[in-house]
């Protein structure tokens, strides 16, 4: 008789064994779909609380798949993250931008793309570079370009501080995104110059209801404001939170309320109609 712990660990065994080869063959995989060109971005936009003007628009990622299927971020980007090949869709994602955005960027002096990036994109500055060729081949300016960074991405604080330093100096925005989801402490952040705190969907969700998080907004909402960081919400899909948001003196939100994720073609008709072109 073979003892149950035995078991136990035999089973716990193949099942790490069964997710480190669906990882590697998803890591394998996209390194297809880069090639295959699988991948492109959805912009949702940023919007201007108090007037509802569109001041902005978040590009994120999404994978077509060859048989049609589509697969969201969730699902990809823990897996590029693990083993490496974030970096080669960052660089991707950079190039799609450039393709979809064209002389846009250029020709409106107010309007910005934000981007996502991780924290293997931070290790070195070539990120910083990637981005001065961005403004350079699309003549955008660098306050059309905003730049996401999750607690988790700005950890590895030493070589995360000098590419901030870097954007900054050049006059490119940074956002620290998913705030209240992570572990940094009030002081490491101060330390840090940032622009904009992204207020967590999940803390925009529990507004207004019994949830346990509910107050989350209101403790966030006047740190932000005493460390000088304008803020955004994402997420917002009522009309409660965007009016409890207004009250509260959050500048933008971006969330189903006012548009979902679009194709930047998409988002340039709605603009034209908006502004009456
Ligand atoms: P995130 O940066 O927090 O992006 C916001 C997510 O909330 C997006 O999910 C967006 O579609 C979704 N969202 C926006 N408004 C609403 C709303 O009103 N209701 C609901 N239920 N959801 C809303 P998405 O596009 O699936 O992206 C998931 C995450 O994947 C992003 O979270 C981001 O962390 C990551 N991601 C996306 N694109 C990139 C990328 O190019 N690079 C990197 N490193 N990460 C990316
Ligand atoms: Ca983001
Ligand atoms: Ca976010
Ligand atoms: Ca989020």
């Amino acid at each position: 008789v073979v003892p149950a712990g035995v078991v136990a660990g035999i089973a716990l065994a193949l099942a790490i064994l069964l997710l480190a080869r669906r990882q590697m063959s998803l890591a394998s995989a996209i390194r297809h779909a880069l090639r295959k060109n699988e991948f492109f971005l959805v912009y949702q936009p940023i919007v201007e609380l108090a007037t509802g003007k569109w001041v902005g628009a978040e590009a994120l990622l999404r994978w077509r798949r060859a048989t049609g299927e589509l697969i969201g971020p969730d699902l990809f980007i823990p897996v590029a993250e693990r083993t490496g090949a974030i970096t080669k869709l960052t660089e991707r994602v950079l190039r799609l931008v450039q393709e979809d955005t064209g002389r846009f960027l250029a020709d409106h002096p107010t309007f910005h793309v934000a981007l996502n990036l991780s924290a293997a994109d931070l290790l070195t500055t070539t990120i910083v570079d990637l981005l001065d060729q961005l403004l350079h081949r699309t003549g955008a300016r660098p306050s059309n370009v905003l730049v996401e960074l999750t607690e988790r991405a700005l950890l590895d604080i030493g070589p995360a501080r000098k590419v901030i330093c870097d954007l900054r100096a050049r006059g490119i925005e940074v956002a620290i995104d998913d705030f209240g989801t992570g572990y940094s402490s009030l002081s490491y952040l101060e330390s840090l110059e940032l622009d904009y705190l992204k207020i967590d969907r999940s803390f925009i969700e529990a507004i207004g209801t019994r949830a346990p998080t509910s107050q989350v907004v209101s403790h966030i909402i006047p740190m932000a404001r005493a460390m000088g960081l304008r803020m955004i919400a994402e997420g917002v899909e009522t009309r409660e939170q965007a009016d409890f948001l207004i009250e509260n003196g959050v500048q933008y939100a971006q969330g189903w309320l006012f548009a979902k994720p679009m194709a930047f073609a998409e988002l340039c008709l709605a603009l034209e109609r908006m502004n009456g072109v």
